[in-house]
């Protein structure tokens, strides 16, 4: 069976390269009929928080991407960690090192005036005698001297790194006893079962270090993906300043999961020319041995063309809950269909499209100087006289289509062209030379409102 997991640091929010190896390590699962698996690497007291952890499970929840199992949470884990690093101490393969933190500092100087790579050179690897005192030892694994570490990458091909160029005997418990970084990672991946590792290749450094320890207890290997990280237009790695890290940010700022699953799953991997991919899609596609083997570059064009497609897409019952973030209540509103469909192909975020419900429902308080200039002069108030004398004579106004006769009705008897009637229409009605299809508009807001509206521009 394949189990692949996520394994963030619950340092800040879950962000955007952080949530893309998430969703392939879920859709590789899904995939295989397999598990994919959350852990909160979260040992780092001072830098990790239970707010942290739980916002990576909020994003996690909006973007419909669910884990199997119990959350893993490193911080509940000592004891499990101590009986290894024990485990290791009794069969020789780890040891306690006595080295002072100054007589450290003093070798990595030497090493460095003589511009030889800084490592711990082993003095208590063999080490019998009595142990100096005041001194609460580390402890270290037995690292290979020589030889070579491969790594088995499903993105990269096998890399092969000399154990003398990139080991030394690294610490694996601190002087407190608590167990290193990499030390927990291979435990935890051995222990949670996990046969996949999908990760960034900023961890690449990490792997051989890692496979010492599976080494060392015995364990399996998974097979690992690192994948390339993503960069922004100047082709530097993503900052904060290329737009929101945070994922929920992009809930905030109208973003769809769909949108944003699609445009992640996009970021470093492909299938043919294809570009939307319905979650189903992805289930199915997905394979590692498709991702990309160089940086991708994150464009938020890219992601706002796939967001109006969604929007465009998505059912206006649906549209109207997710647009309750903003504050609107539409679901039973008697002209959600009109609105919806009025706006949805103009939008390219749903923070858009409410503030587009916006200009229509709210009566214009402000009016766009060069659009009154342009268009409410000569016989334009006739025309709006007119208009608004078939409106309150009319009997039914409902449709769209109802308003569209009257104003049919005056442009023939007028002798007029239909901008002479909806240039200074369009001003009195929303303040400006833009928006939404005027008919829908008059349907939305009904009768008085459209009355008032006129009012208002020609008294
Ligand atoms: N905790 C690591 C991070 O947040 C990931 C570790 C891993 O995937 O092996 O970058």
């Amino acid at each position: 069976m394949v189990v692949t997991r996520f394994a963030p640091s619950p340092t800040g929010y879950l962000h955007i390269g952080g949530l893309r190896t998430a969703l392939f390590s879920y859709l590789w699962a899904r995939k295989n009929s397999g598990k994919f698996l959350l852990r909160i690497e979260d040992t780092d007291k001072a830098r990790n928080s239970k707010e942290a952890a739980d916002a990576i499970v909020n994003a996690f929840h909006w973007l419909g991407l669910e884990h199997d199992g119990e959350i893993v949470y490193q911080s509940q884990r000592d004891e499990i960690y101590a009986g290894y690093i024990d485990q290791l101490l009794d069969e020789g393969k780890a040891y306690r090192c006595y080295m002072s933190k100054e007589e450290l500092a003093e070798l990595r100087e030497t090493q460095m005036a003589n511009k030889e790579r800084t490592k711990y050179d082993g003095k208590y690897r063999d080490f019998t005698g009595t142990p100096p005192e005041g001194v609460e030892p580390v402890i270290r694994i037995k690292a290979p001297l020589n030889g070579e570490i491969v790594v088995c990458d499903g993105v990269k091909g096998n890399i092969i790194f000399k154990a003398e160029d990139i080991l030394d005997d690294f610490v694996i418990a601190r002087a407190d006893g608590s167990p290193t970084y990499n030390f927990v990672v291979a435990i935890d991946d051995h222990l949670m079962g996990v046969t996949e590792v999908i990760r960034g290749d900023d961890h690449l450094s990490n792997t051989p270090k890692q496979i010492v320890i599976y080494e060392a207890l015995g364990f399996d290997i998974p097979k690992f993906h690192h994948v390339p990280m993503i960069h922004n237009q100047e082709g530097k790695k993503l900052s904060k300043r290329d737009g929101a890290t945070d994922v929920m940010a992009y809930k905030e700022m109208g973003y769809t999961p769909e949108a944003l699953l699609n445009f992640l799953v996009r970021l470093g991997w492909s299938h043919g020319d294809q570009e939307i991919f319905s979650a189903d899609e992805m289930r199915e596609l997905f394979d590692p041995k498709n991702i990309n083997r160089s940086a991708s570059i994150y464009n938020t064009e890219k992601l706002d063309w796939l967001n109006s497609h969604y929007i465009k897409n998505t059912p206006n019952n649906e549209l109207a809950k997710l647009l309750e973030q903003y504050g609107l209540l539409l679901t039973s509103h008697d002209k959600k269909e009109i609105l919806l469909d009025a706006i949805k192909e103009r939008a390219k975020t749903l923070k858009e499209m409410a503030s587009l419900v916006y200009e229509i429902i709210t009566t214009p308080s402000y009016y766009d100087q060069k659009a009154v200039e342009k268009a409410l002069k000569g016989d334009a108030f006739e025309v709006l006289n007119a208009f608004g004398a078939k409106i309150s004579a009319a009997k039914e106004l409902h449709l769209p289509s109802d308003y569209h006769h009257l104003m049919q009705e005056v442009v023939d008897e007028m002798g007029i062209g239909f901008g002479k009637i909806g240039q200074p229409l369009r001003v009195a009605l929303l303040g400006k030379m833009s928006g939404p299809g005027l008919d829908s508009v008059m349907a939305i807001i009904g009768r008085d409102e459209t009355m008032l509206r006129i009012a208002n521009v020609i008294a």
